[in-house]
């Protein structure tokens, strides 16, 4: 995987380019974030769970997702400042009213819980109205990865300033797909002066699926799974096997 996005590389290139360890995308046009981790892939009972959270307004989930996020979260530490702000991706507010929450937001709380459990040490302060998102951006499922860059290109805006002018920021969100959203967002924050953007989501869905066609990673049902991915939810997480998540009854 990229060390930068955590997007699937493509190893036949690898002894071509100057840089084998970042995918084409980082390597063309690096992010304005350092690096961007995911608890595991957008599928089964991870994609089911989300869902439950945002279109069914299922909010338990959210105390589980988050002790997951938190275990995306965990291994930053060993290299992440140890005082950071912690900004969930904000939604518009029309697109806010309408669900009535913000999962990222939901999310970034229920993981700060975890982590301030089992990192004690490390200064994470969840700053939830930092940053805004301006415009009511078109759902990014049916877009191509260019049309996502320009349906959110200038999409935020740091409401203070102030409030991240040199400092270390955590950019929480429930999906990454092309990292157009995680790029738009931390070049508003770099722009408005913080020292350092690192990004931490639930799950990391494939910019492609292998028959080339677009996958969303928001809610069509255009993804079929992949037999073939080994990167499935966590070995040390036995109760959130996708099995007992499927389906209309997910077990949290
Ligand atoms: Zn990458």
């Amino acid at each position: 995987m990229c060390v930068c996005c955590g997007d699937e590389l493509d190893l036949a290139q690898a002894e071509f380019v100057s840089r084998p360890e970042l995918c084409r995308a980082c390597r063309l046009a690096p992010p304005a974030f350092v690096r961007a981790v995911a608890y595991g892939p957008y599928q089964d009972g991870m994609r089911a769970a989300i869902h439950a959270l945002k279109y069914d307004g299922l909010h338990p989930a959210a105390r589980r997702l988050g002790r997951m996020l938190a275990l995306a979260i965990a291994p930053l530490a060993a290299e992440a400042p140890g005082e950071m702000l912690v900004i969930p991706v904000p939604l518009h507010r029309s697109k806010h009213a309408e669900r009535g929450f913000n999962q990222a937001r939901l999310l970034a709380a229920h993981a700060l819980d975890a982590l301030r459990t089992t990192h004690p040490e490390w200064r994470l302060t969840l700053a939830s109205s930092t940053l805004m998102r301006l415009r009511s951006t078109a759902s990014q499922a049916s877009l191509t990865p260019r049309q996502r860059r320009l349906n959110v290109r200038g999409a935020f805006m740091v409401f203070d300033p102030h409030a991240v002018d040199h400092q270390h920021i955590l950019l929480i969100d429930d999906i990454l797909t092309t990292g157009a959203t995680a790029r738009a967002a931390a070049r508003a924050l770099m722009q408005a002066g913080a020292a350092s953007v690192w990004v931490a989501t639930l799950a990391r869905a494939r910019r492609y699926s292998r028959n080339g066609h677009n996958e969303s990673a928001s809610d069509s049902d255009s993804f079929t799974g992949d037999q073939n991915q080994t990167t499935g939810l966590r070995d040390d997480a036995p109760a959130d096997n996708p099995a007992s998540m499927h389906g209309n009854q997910p077990s949290f």
